[in-house]
Order: C-alpha cells, then sequence, then structure tokens
C-alpha cells in the first residue's frame, strides 16, 4: 500500500494550488513509475503516491517509459550584463533574434541587465570546465557590445544549458500509446514555454475525456 505523505516541511502551495487544497512536494525526485492494476505507482524518496493519471513534465531530462529517439540536444550558453543606466538607443527595448547561425538573441530585464544568448553547440553534455563558460560568455559580451557600443558592459551572471529541439520542431503531448493514463508533456523546441502553456490545456482536457484537435498534431507516436 502507498504510504501516505503528510510531511509539512515537503508540502509548498503555489497561489492557485493552495485555494484547490492541492500539495506540491518539491525538490522530491521521482525514482520509478509502475503500473498497478488501472492506477499507476509513482514512487519517491519520501514515499509512494498512487494516482489515476501521471504527466511527466520532465523538462530535457529522458522521460521515463517514453522512447525519445526523435531529439537532439544541444548545449546554450547566456550571460546576464551589468545594470545599464538607460536603453535611449535601443529601440523599444525590443527582444532582439539574430537567424543567423550560430543565433544570438537579447533582451533587457527588469533591474536593467541585458541577457544574451546563443553560441549553441552540438553537444549532449554540459560542460566541466568553468573556463569554457567563461570563454563563451565573453563572446557574447562583444556580441553584445557590436550592437551597443555606447554600452559600458561587463559579465555579471554566465551560464550553459542544455537545449532540447525535436526533429520536426514540434513538442511531444499526448497519452503514451501504451500504457494508458501515462502523459507527457515534453515542450521539445525554441517555443517551450508556449507549448507548455498549450500542452497544459490539451492534458486537462484529454484527462477528463474530452477530444481536443490539436492533440493529433503533437502526439507522441507520430511518425511526421
Ligand atoms: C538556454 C535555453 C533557452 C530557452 N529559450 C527559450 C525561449 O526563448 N522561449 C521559450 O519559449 N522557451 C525557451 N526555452 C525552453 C523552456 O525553458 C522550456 O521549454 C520550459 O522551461 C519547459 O518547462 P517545463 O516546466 O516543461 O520543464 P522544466 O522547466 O525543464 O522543468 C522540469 C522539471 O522536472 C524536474 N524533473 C525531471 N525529472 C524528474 C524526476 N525524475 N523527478 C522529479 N523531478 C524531475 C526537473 O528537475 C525540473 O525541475 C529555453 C530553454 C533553454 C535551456
Amino acid at each position: 500500500m502507498p504510504r501516505s505523505i503528510r510531511s509539512r516541511s515537503a508540502v509548498r502551495s503555489s497561489a492557485t494550488c493552495r485555494t484547490q487544497n492541492v500539495p506540491i512536494f518539491e525538490e522530491t525526485d521521482v525514482t520509478e513509475v509502475v503500473a498497478d492494476g488501472d492506477d499507476w505507482l509513482v514512487l519517491t524518496p519520501v514515499g509512494t503516491f498512487k494516482a489515476g493519471h501521471v504527466i511527466f513534465a520532465t523538462g530535457y531530462r529522458p522521460a521515463p517509459l517514453l522512447d525519445t529517439h526523435r531529439i537532439e540536444l544541444n548545449r546554450s550558453y547566456a550571460i546576464a550584463t551589468n545594470p545599464i543606466p538607460d536603453f535611449d538607443e535601443w529601440a523599444g527595448q525590443s527582444l532582439i533574434w539574430e537567424t543567423k547561425r550560430p543565433y544570438l538573441y537579447l533582451r533587457t530585464t527588469v533591474d536593467g541587465r541585458i541577457i544574451a544568448g546563443g553560441l549553441d553547440e552540438e553537444k549532449a553534455e554540459t560542460p566541466h570546465s568553468e573556463a569554457l563558460i567563461q570563454k563563451r560568455a565573453e563572446r557574447l559580451r562583444q556580441e553584445v557590445e557590436a550592437l551597443f557600443p555606447m554600452y559600458d558592459l561587463t559579465v555579471e551572471y554566465a551560464w550553459v544549458a542544455l537545449f532540447g529541439e525535436s526533429i520536426d520542431q514540434l513538442p511531444f503531448i499526448g497519452e503514451h500509446p501504451d500504457r494508458p493514463h501515462l502523459y507527457y508533456l515534453l515542450g521539445y523546441g525554441g517555443n517551450g514555454t508556449v507549448y507548455s502553456m498549450l500542452g497544459s490545456k490539451i492534458l486537462s482536457e484529454l484527462v477528463r475525456g474530452i477530444e481536443n484537435s490539436d492533440a493529433r498534431i503533437v502526439r507522441l507516436n507520430r511518425t511526421r
């Protein structure tokens, strides 16, 4: 039998979930998901949950029980600069996206910094070398400086992340083709946050047995 979990310290609630009395367990690894009749058991270090429906929204980590061979993982670099006194020369502080390869994107933050990213590399792991991250960060800084030479730019934060894309640039959203009541919301592609919003609507309908005409496009077992 699944152990009932009531640990107050492990339970956090976002504003919406709080109003619905939904417990949230942060920093809790799901180690395995196994069938239990028509239900699923979700195994974690703090106990086992029994669920009628399970949705995996695991980002770019390998999704449990799903073949993800149509996915390419690359790594991408980003920086945040020092705060800039004003952006008078930056028309409308618009988001900038250079589509050449390697691409470059830039935007400003509410505290006046510039976030810039790009320099993607076809590697499915992040580098262990801090020196390499700093080197790429300096290149990004120079790219920003070439566009905005009037700013005095230093790199205050630099990071690297894995970035996943599907072969057809579409996300994988839907029910597992062979395992009823297991769902996936995997927003592979450059518009991942948009896919997440779309996927939350599609999945909430599928779970409730409501037909969704977009679900066919992003289904897990599409071949093209
Ligand atoms: C460098 C970079 C730039 C991006 N730029 C853009 C952009 O410009 N526009 C855009 O729309 N999208 C962009 N994305 C994509 C966007 O960030 C993702 O699509 C989005 O964050 C996915 O949200 P998510 O909640 O599905 O997954 P995530 O935010 O990745 O969260 C998944 C969570 O699942 C947890 N998890 C995984 N496995 C387990 C497990 N076994 N047990 C417990 N927890 C687990 C992880 O720890 C993580 O917290 C970018 C991504 C990267 C890396």
